[in-house]
């Protein structure tokens, strides 16, 4: 019986190799390897990509947040409200600057943060918020800006999963002082190794993080600030560059394996599973395709025997993981992230998934749970 991987980045490459392997000789035979023109322009193609004026390349996306937080002045004595339900590099990141994460509850449909409880988490020594747009489902940023505005926080979006999300018809990252994008491989605008980027209406911001990506300078041996090494390279860039030009297709994809995914789940009358939502008015980008039920290890497992690859993203609320415990880090209760990370199962989405694949997944999971 075939396999049916998580995702499969080796059929995307076969998908558009002339192409990609034309990019990466070309970076070779220029003999520029980083800070170059490949990565210049992917700044400018993601700026205008995500409908943002600026854009400045890092090393990762974790970079991209860490050095975001540094351009907004954040640091020891600062509060930061993220949620408690996300990946680890959200929550690294806020306490890497030395400021302390405030980790509050999520929604239950869409599993990003609730900002009932971001109100009732603040205090005055919040300085941030860090709205995470989950699988690729936008927060509520419509609402997230109106109440950081009015309180004074700065607003980070953890874009690494949502490239191309939308709200109203905006593309997210472009909301808050800074969106970060991860180009981690597994990722929908993903690279060949690692890298990430800030996109951002605020050319301060921009020319900041510019600065603290190499050692805090814009020439050779000029340091104005405590920097790092935070560059991205070009054979990176110039993979981007050629994914970039896909990658609406590659959403679009996504989408339509969703839509079959939700029609063939649904006629299976599933007892215990629930889908993935999108609310009105809202773009999901489907990084991941989670659904929800009590029997998740019994079905992960089951579709594993039949060669089917699944993911639990996340078995835990961060607040529950031995290097997010307080005092670093305050948790306000989390019952909600807490049921969910017992209850999440990611199947198999990537562009190249093909039809008979999901009908095969949707069947094999019908048979390890209650039908009615
Ligand atoms: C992947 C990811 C990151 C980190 O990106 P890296 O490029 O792996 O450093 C941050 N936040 C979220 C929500 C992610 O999924």
């Amino acid at each position: 019986m075939p396999q049916i991987p998580f995702i499969d980045l080796r059929a995307q490459y076969l998908s558009i190799k002339p192409e990609i392997d034309a990019a990466i000789a070309r970076v070779v035979d220029s003999g520029q390897f980083v800070l170059g023109p490949e990565g210049e322009a992917l700044e400018q193609e993601l700026a205008a990509y995500c409908g943002t004026r600026h854009a400045a390349a890092v090393a990762s996306g974790t970079d991209a947040l860490i050095l975001s937080l540094r351009a907004c002045g954040i640091g020891p004595g600062d509060e930061v409200i993220t949620t408690a339900y996300t990946f680890a590099a959200t929550v690294e990141a806020i306490l890497l600057v030395g400021a302390t994460p405030v980790l509050v509850d999520i929604d239950p449909k869409i599993c990003t943060l609730d900002l009932n409880q971001a109100a009732a988490a603040a205090t005055p020594k919040t300085k941030a918020i860090i709205p995470v747009h989950l699988y690729g489902h936008p927060c509520a940023m419509l609402e997230l800006m109106t109440m950081a505005r009015q309180r004074g926080w700065r607003v980070i979006e953890d874009c690494a999963q949502a490239i191309g999300a939308t709200v109203q018809g905006r593309r997210v990252g472009s909301f808050g002082d800074a969106g970060c994008l991860s180009f981690y491989p597994t990722k929908n605008l993903g690279g060949y190794g690692d890298g990430g980027m800030v996109v951002t209406n605020d050319a301060k911001m921009a020319e900041q993080v510019r600065v603290l990506r190499n050692h805090g300078g814009r020439e050779r041996y000029q340091h104005l600030a405590l920097g790092t090494n935070s560059r991205l390279d070009e054979l990176q860039a110039a993979v981007l560059r050629v994914k970039l030009r896909h990658l609406d297709a590659w959403t679009q994809a996504r989408k339509t394996h969703a839509a079959a995914y939700a029609n063939a789940l649904t006629a299976a009358k599933l007892e215990d599973a629930t889908l993935p939502s999108t609310l009105p008015g809202y773009g999901h980008v489907y990084h991941l395709y989670v659904i929800q039920t009590p029997h998740r290890d019994r079905a992960q497992q089951h579709l594993a025997e039949q060669g089917i690859a699944t993911q639990v993203a996340y078995p835990s609320a961060l607040c529950d993981q031995p290097a997010f415990r307080e005092p670093s880090v305050r948790c306000a209760p989390c019952p909600i992230a807490r049921r969910v990370a017992q209850r999440v199962l990611a199947l198999p989405m990537y562009p190249e998934l093909s039809d008979e694949q999901i009908e095969r997944v949707v069947k094999t999971l019908a048979e390890s749970l209650k039908t009615n």
